[in-house]
């Protein structure tokens, strides 16, 4: 705990914590010491770890990397981060993040960006370390901590992960509580671990993982032992590349898919072509769906329940304090996606956008579902590059969506998806696969991507 609170301090620059509380986290690691010296044991007792700043921290502030919850301390801990701490680990802080988890960069934080530890080869540029869990993912690549907390509703766990050459995985929906974690889309987001090795996710999600009477969609399903599955051995196994992920790759992405498709070969799987025929209508429908429930998830900021309110002007009434606390508090990307949602969700426009988009969600559902008779795992690339340049993508939000075209069909169907590393690009940077394995088959996915690692 105090040589990561000293790299933390030593790495300000990359800015991946956006808060810590050295005090508190250090009375966490005595408070483990005493524990371990009175017998117990523990694979996270004592283990630092960084917390993504969507997950509500009890007594240390929590903000989403938004305005409106400037100042909000929260008076209870989330669900996933209570069950960490009760089997000692040790929280340093928390990590930065996209507004509302709405981002592929953390360039929409109210903190500013996290900077990736990478750089390319030759060259200066500071580059993003993904997003939006970016702080996490760069907090666990530059060593700063051993594990940290992201959340997924659209690749924010993967991407990040593949961007810095660490491990993230996003749980089957249902598989961890959402309770105390900040909505951004209920019926995608998931709680998710991002770490160094295979090992440490499947430690670190046996940690978080459970049913929670707090969060009604959690499932009221075992637990298994997620390390003990580890095996590596893929005899018997098949693996599916759907071959819609396939087109207009560039030739980097394509040559680093065959090289994992030909690990798991060597260690025994078959790998077979699949098709998955609307991953075409995903990223569409994902950027209707995800917005269409954040306007209505961010409805709660009134500037009267939570966080930032604005001052009002003589004669201002009520409609006037939310329009300018929300125009205060809200950064640009958030607006655009409130407005958005509206918008499909509006009388005249629903059956035109909202309901299609829940049609193709079904469809997407039924793909998976289809191809999970013919394999047990699916491959593909996360995203169509290597880390890019801070600032490359400002001012273009759908360049931006565009990123998430592989990470998204997962969460409209659910399913679970872990993103390992598995080489580096021509500059030098990480670059990483994807496995996407069948509801609760998360114990087979994690041993598929410890073959893969
Ligand atoms: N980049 C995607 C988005 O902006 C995913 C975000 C996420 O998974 N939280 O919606």
């Amino acid at each position: 705990t105090e040589a990561c609170l000293a790299a933390i301090e030593g790495a300000a620059a990359l800015n991946a914590f956006v808060r810590v509380d050295p005090e508190r986290a250090l009375a966490a690691a005595d408070a483990a010491d005493a524990r371990r010296a009175a017998g117990e044991d523990g694979p996270v007792l004592g283990l630092p770890i960084g917390i993504k700043d969507v997950y509500c921290t009890e007594g240390l502030g929590t903000q989403s990397a938004s305005r409106i919850l400037e100042d909000f301390v929260p008076p209870y801990e989330s669900t996933v981060t209570m069950k960490l701490r009760e089997a000692g680990a040790v929280a340093l802080g928390k990590c930065n993040m996209d507004e509302f988890a709405m981002g592929s960069t953390t360039e929409h934080s109210v903190y500013g960006a996290t900077v990736s530890p990478w750089r390319r080869a030759g060259d200066t540029a500071p580059l993003t370390a993904g997003g939006s869990s970016g702080g996490s993912a760069a907090a666990v690549a530059a060593d700063l901590c051993l594990a940290a907390l992201g959340s997924d509703t659209g690749g924010s766990i993967r991407q990040p992960a593949a961007f810095t050459g660490t491990v993230g995985i996003k749980p089957t929906y249902g598989r961890c509580s959402r309770w105390g974690m900040v909505a951004y889309a209920s019926s995608l987001d998931q709680a998710g671990p991002m770490t160094k090795t295979v090992r440490d996710a499947a430690i670190l999600l046996g940690a978080i993982a459970g049913h929670d009477p707090k969060d009604s969609t959690s499932a009221p399903r075992e637990v298994p032992d997620f390390e003990a599955a580890l095996k590596g051995d893929m005899r018997g196994r098949r693996i599916g590349l759907p071959k819609e992920y396939g087109a207009d790759l560039p030739d980097e992405i394509a040559a680093l898919w065959d090289r994992g498709a030909e690990m798991l070969r060597d260690a025994g799987a078959e790998v077979v072509e699949i098709s998955l025929p609307n991953t075409p209508h995903a990223l569409p429908a994902y950027y209707i769906i995800a917005t269409a429930e954040a306007s209505s998830n961010l409805a709660r900021y009134d500037g009267v329940r939570y966080g930032r309110r604005a001052s009002l002007g003589q004669g201002d009434g009520i409609v006037d304090l939310y329009e300018k606390s929300r125009a205060e508090g809200f950064g640009r990307e958030v607006q655009r996606r409130v407005m958005i949602g509206a918008y499909v969700l509006s009388a005249g426009y629903y059956d035109a956008y909202y309901l299609r988009a829940q049609k193709i969600r079904s469809l997407v559902r039924a793909d998976f579902e289809a191809a999970f008779g013919q394999v047990d795992a699916i491959l593909t690339p996360v995203t169509p590059s290597a880390a890019f340049p801070l600032g490359e993508m400002e001012g273009d939000p759908v360049k931006m969506y565009l990123q998430d075209v592989f990470s998204v069909t997962l969460n409209l169907a659910g399913l679970p998806g872990i993103s390992v590393p598995v080489g580096l690009s021509g500059e030098g940077l990480p670059l990483g696969l994807q496995l996407i394995g069948r509801p609760w088959g998360e114990a087979e996915l994690l041993d598929t991507a410890f073959a893969l690692e």
